[in-house]
């Protein structure tokens, strides 16, 4: 592959929108998609996958392409700054004018520091009456946030994410923020980049979204991302159109996955499927780097469950935990684990499966996370100490253990008369053979070996005397009720059944 400087061209950048909870960065990303988004044939319906590109002009005129990622969760971001690369080349700190900085936003702003990823404030919210600006750059700033002619030099932007004010100002900046990084690519190269996103459909498999940061893909060749890997088959572009080849800051949609690849890890492109090979085997013999279970199968018999948690301790801790919990017949099956607040991929993630549940430790839930759990049906549960967790997940799996039917010998009798038959009710002596005969238990009737039908014990009697049970090597009197017509020489095999 020729890789001179010759072929390196200018890449779009890609950009990661972070801050608190309810500041308006789900709102910021629907008004961004929606503004720009074209509409596709059906009318405008999309298929959401979590991350999309828009096609900014700035004031000269020029045309640059951005890309969003789509994911207030920011696993991906979070995860990959670990392995000191980042999937987000602009970071957008939204802080609302109403609340000022908030907890989150003082986390978030930390995450981006760590990755070095340069930022741009977007004060958000603007709209709302009785803002009060100054004092929002007055608490940036004593929260160690030096935005331009503050003292530092963070560019700041206001604006509303409901009104629409201010957004081509915010998408200037990102141009202008990208430009000064001298962001490039190389489309001979093959292709290169992070997975942001990964799902699990009952029908259509395993899906991953990537964000290409270099090079090129293309269909026939072959992706893999840890272990996991696909041959680049059904390929998709963020507005779910299939596609013959892609390149860098694109969001495309990979489905047929062996495994689930997990979210932030990076992934390579192969041309051959020998080279492809070649990777996994040696991917093989690495040490993982974080607890993953999530190619683990589940049977019908476990509880599928997708764990986050806000650390990597507590995150193995409680693993662990739920791994021991295991009856029988049930069992807790994680099919991922990761850090973080609960997100909206995570319950896409859950989704996948059939009653998974989510379970959330020190962590907290997106509201879109929350709402769309709430229209899928989606559980979700959050603790903050480890043995509530352990005591809820248990009776949840009690609750919902597959109740099975035991059947318990009890003994056998050999019919020698009968006496009457009223409908069901055949009325008969007989001899217990071995074990006992008890009113209320079931019969099989046997005849020359063979079960011929069914029937249950009303009444017994030992010398004309009601009793309930009759014991090994005693004569009896009973109404049995049985369909079938039971004589002399049938034997009746008495027992139990329980549900447990
Ligand atoms: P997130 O948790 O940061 O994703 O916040 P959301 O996007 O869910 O927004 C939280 C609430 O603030 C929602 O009720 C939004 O409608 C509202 N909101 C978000 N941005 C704006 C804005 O610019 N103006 C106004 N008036 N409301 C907003």
């Amino acid at each position: 592959m020729d890789t001179k400087n010759t072929n390196t061209i200018e890449r779009a950048p890609v950009v990661a929108i972070m801050g608190h909870i309810d500041h308006g960065k789900s709102t910021l990303l629907s008004y961004i998609r929606k503004s720009t988004e074209p509409l596709n044939e059906a009318g405008g319906i999309t298929q959401h996958i979590s991350a999309y590109e828009v096609e900014h002009k700035s004031p000269d005129g020029k045309k640059h392409n951005i890309t969003f990622l789509d994911t207030p969760g920011h696993e991906a971001f979070c995860g990959i700054r670990k392995r000191g690369a980042s999937v987000a080349d602009v970071a957008i700190l939204v802080v609302s004018a109403e609340d000022g900085v908030k907890p989150q936003t003082v986390e978030a702003m930390n995450s981006i520091l760590e990755s070095k990823t340069p930022y741009i404030v977007a004060i958000n919210k603007i709209d709302k009456p009785g803002v009060n600006i100054e004092r929002i750059k007055q608490s940036l700033v004593e929260n160690q946030i030096y935005i331009e002619g503050y003292g530092g030099d963070i560019p700041f932007v206001l604006v509303s994410a409901k009104t629409g004010e201010g957004i081509p100002d915010l998408f200037d900046m990102i141009v202008l923020v990208g430009e000064l990084q001298n962001l490039t690519g190389n489309r001979q190269k093959i292709g290169e980049g992070i997975v942001i996103e990964s799902n699990r459909d009952t029908k259509k498999g395993i899906s991953a979204t990537c964000i290409i940061k270099d090079g090129t893909m293309k269909k026939g060749m072959f992706i893999a991302s840890g272990i996991a890997s696909s041959p680049i088959r059904i390929m998709e572009n963020y507005l779910g159109k299939s596609m013959e080849e892609a390149s860098f800051s694109s969001p495309v949609k990979i489905i047929g996955w062996d495994a689930m690849p997990e979210v932030g890890e990076c992934f390579k492109v192969f041309e051959t499927q020998k080279e492809l090979r070649e990777y996994i085997e040696t991917e093989k013999t690495k040490k993982p780097t974080k607890i993953n279970y999530v190619n683990a199968p589940t049977s019908a018999n476990s509880i599928p469950v997708v764990v986050k948690a806000d650390t990597g301790s507590s995150l193995e801790a409680l693993v662990s935990e739920i791994n021991k919990l295991q009856t029988d017949r049930m069992s807790a099956q994680v099919i991922s684990s990761s850090i973080g607040n609960i997100s909206e991929n995570d319950v896409r993630l859950a989704d996948g499966s059939t009653k998974a549940i989510i379970i959330g430790f020190n962590v907290k839930v997106d509201s879109p996370a929350k709402s769309l759990a709430e229209r899928n049906e989606i559980e979700i549960k959050t603790f903050d100490i480890i043995y509530k967790m352990t005591e809820w997940l248990a009776e949840t799996l009690q609750t919902r253990t597959p109740k099975v039917m035991t059947e318990e010998f009890l003994g056998e009798a050999k019919v020698l008369k009968v006496f009457s038959k009223t409908k069901d009710k055949q009325i008969l002596g007989g001899r217990v053979d071995n074990g006992s005969i008890a009113v209320g238990s079931q019969v099989k009737i046997i005849r020359r070996d063979m079960e011929i039908g069914v029937g249950r014990v009303r009444e017994l009697q030992q010398q004309k005397v009601k009793v309930s049970e009759v014991k090994e090597g005693k004569e009896f009197g009973s109404m049995i009720e049985a369909k079938i017509e039971i004589l002399p020489g049938d034997y009746i095999k008495n027992f139990i059944v329980t549900e447990k």
